[in-house]
This record gives structure tokens, sequence and C-alpha cells, in this order.
């Protein structure tokens, strides 16, 4: 089992090109020439006073979709297919590029990790294929849900048709399972990308229904990837998971909804980097059980790979949601 903790600072936005940079990458040591590994950001209290914090890759306002894919995600790829789960987390405050990071913009350099990571599967699932002489077949299918108040909504179902209540979760001879959702073959990139889109078209009118920001749920896709050969199977999946802001609601909005919410994310990301630690520091105990999200992910319990991308914005008026952003994936090491 591995775990990748990865930082990525965004470039400034339009509206913020005014504004000065207080987040830096840099390289361990002053001489060191290399990538950087470090994210660099004054003290609050004492702005001649920087912090240092170390990752295994630090990746600054200039990287590409195509690097982060190709450095941190790629790789997992063979892993994969050799039977192992594939997660990946993007953690952060809103507005500082979890979902560009994920899901990405339109334009092909714009794609985020998740369709480039079904592009590189399917390229795999023909490779194994042609080599295996059409003995071996691949079949890939996707599910994508979210958690709101640690509530299961299924993102194919339409926010009208939603029982209020969520889905139940069971567990199903050691797995977590959902029961009620819906896994969708997908055979073809453009068949994963209509999909894809029509669920998230799902995930946005939910948050306008529910008055609340699509910011305050977790979106969870499961990509299954099944070889059989004869009677033969092998099963893996990977999961790319949008988290919720990790920002503190309570500061903002006192509402009672915003209460609620706030309790249920708190909970979910402490478990989230608990898990992460256990995970990192091998340890035997790995506290899965202890909120739904950890739960259905059965998160540690399969020897696979774990990346987290701590995502980070440049400028002062996030200064201390990134501080405390930094200080929650300095505790999953
Ligand atoms: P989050 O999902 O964490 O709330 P978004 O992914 O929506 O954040 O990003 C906030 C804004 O910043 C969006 O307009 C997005 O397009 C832009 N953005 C984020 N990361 C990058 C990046 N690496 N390059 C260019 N624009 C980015
Ligand atoms: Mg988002």
């Amino acid at each position: 089992m591995s775990v990748r903790v990865v930082a990525r600072i965004r470039p400034l936005l339009k509206l913020e090109l005014d504004k000065d940079t207080i987040v830096e990458a840099a390289t361990a040591g002053s001489e060191t020439i290399g990538s950087p590994t470090i994210v660099r950001i004054p003290n609050p209290k004492n702005e001649a006073e920087a912090f240092s914090f170390q990752f295994n890759s630090v990746y600054d306002q200039k990287a590409t979709q195509q690097q982060i894919f190709d450095n941190e995600v790629a790789p997992t790829v063979k892993h994969l297919f050799n039977g192992f789960d594939v997660t990946l987390f993007a953690y952060g405050v809103t507005g500082t590029g979890k979902t560009h990071t994920m899901r990405g913009g339109k334009t092909l350099a714009e794609r985020g990790v998740i369709p480039r990571l079904l592009s590189a599967i399917y390229r795999r699932s023909r490779k194994t294929e042609k080599d295996m002489s059409g003995e071996t077949q691949v079949e890939v299918t996707m599910s994508y849900y979210e958690i709101y108040n640690d509530r299961v909504y299924d993102l194919f179902e339409s926010p009208e048709k939603r029982t209020p209540a969520g889905l139940p979760i069971r567990d199903n001879g050691g797995k977590t399972v959902v029961v009620g959702l819906t896994e969708r073959p997908c055979t073809t990139l453009k068949e994963f990308e209509q999909l894809y889109d029509q669920a998230n078209v799902n995930r946005s009118t939910s948050a306008t229904k529910l008055n609340a920001h699509s910011s305050r749920s977790h979106a969870i896709l499961c990509v299954k990837v099944v070889q059989s050969t004869g009677d033969q199977t092998r099963i893996s999946t990977a999961s790319a998971i949008d988290l919720a802001g990790s920002e503190d609601n309570r500061r903002t909005d006192n509402g009672k909804e915003r209460l609620v919410e706030s309790a249920s994310i708190n909970k979910s990301l402490f478990v989230l980097a608990q898990c992460v630690e256990a995970i990192s520091r091998k340890q035997a105990r790995i506290p899965y059980r202890e909120s739904k999200m950890t739960r259905i992910l059965s998160l540690g319990q399969n020897n696979g790979i774990t990346i987290m991308v701590l995502n980070l914005a440049p400028v002062r008026s996030y200064h201390l949601d990134t501080l405390s952003s930094l200080n929650f994936a300095n505790r999953t090491k």
C-alpha cells in the first residue's frame, strides 16, 4: 500500500492579477536543483518568518494538466491492470482548483486527470486484448455518486427522483456496497465522457436545488476494470474524489444547515486524514469504517495506491485556510 501527497499551487485568476503571491514552491536545500518538494508560506503572525512544508512533490503555478497526469497518475495505470486499486483525492479550499485538477476544462490541454486516466485505461485495455490475442477481454464500468451531509446520492439519478435520505449502504462479504447505485458500462472514451458530463449536470442541479453549493459535497467517481481470461477474472477499481471544500464554513455562515454540513464535512475529512496517515505509516489498523466515504471506498483495505493532491491558491485572501490545508496534509505523512 502506498500514499503520495502532492501539492499544486494554482495560478492567479484574472481578478487576482494585481494581488501578491504569498505561497511558493521551493526545492529542498538552497543548492539543490531538481523538482520542488517544499511549499513556503509566511507566518500570518509575523510575515518576516516563513513556514515550510515538505511533500512528495510540489507543482507551481506553471504546472500543466499534462504534467500532473504524466508524473502522478499515468504510472498507476499499470498497477491498476495488475489488479491493484488506485484512489485519487483532490483536497483543498473552495476555489483552489480541485475540480480543475480532476475534471478540468473543455480544451484538450485543459482536460483534467479523470478524462486523461480514462483515455489511458482504454488504451491499455486495447493493448492487453491485442497482446493476449483476444483471450483476455477488458470491460470498464463506472458509477458516480456524491456524499452530502453523510448521505449518498447517485449522480445518474436526476435530483427530482432522489430519496432525501439517500441510498443505504450495506456490508456484503467484507465489502461495503451502496445499495441501488447505478453502474454503467462504458466501452469507449466517448461513451464515458457522455455519461460523466450527464452526471455532472445532475451534480450542479442538485447543488442548486438543495440550496447548497457543490463545494459542500464529495463527488466520487469509481471506474471498475474487469479483465476476463477464460473463467478467470481480475477486478480493480480506480476512484477519483473531488472532495468538499475544506474551509471552515462556520466562519462565514452561522445558519443551522451550514453547521450540520460543516460537522459532517469536518468529520469525513478528519477520518480521511487519519486513514491516509495510517496507510502512509504502514499501521495495521486503518480507521476506514469511521466515515461513510472511507468505508465505501474500503480505503487502505486493498493493496493499492492512494494519491492526495493538495490544491492551494497563492493569494493572501486564502492565507489562514491555506495554512490549515498544509497542516492537514502534513499530518497525513
Ligand atoms: P475548486 O473545485 O477547488 O473549488 P476550481 O477547480 O473550480 O476550484 O478552480 C477555481 C477557479 O480557478 C476556476 O475558474 C478554475 O478554472 C481556475 N483554476 C484552478 N486551477 C487552475 C489552473 N491550474 N490553471 C488555470 N486555472 C485554474
Ligand atoms: Mg469544485
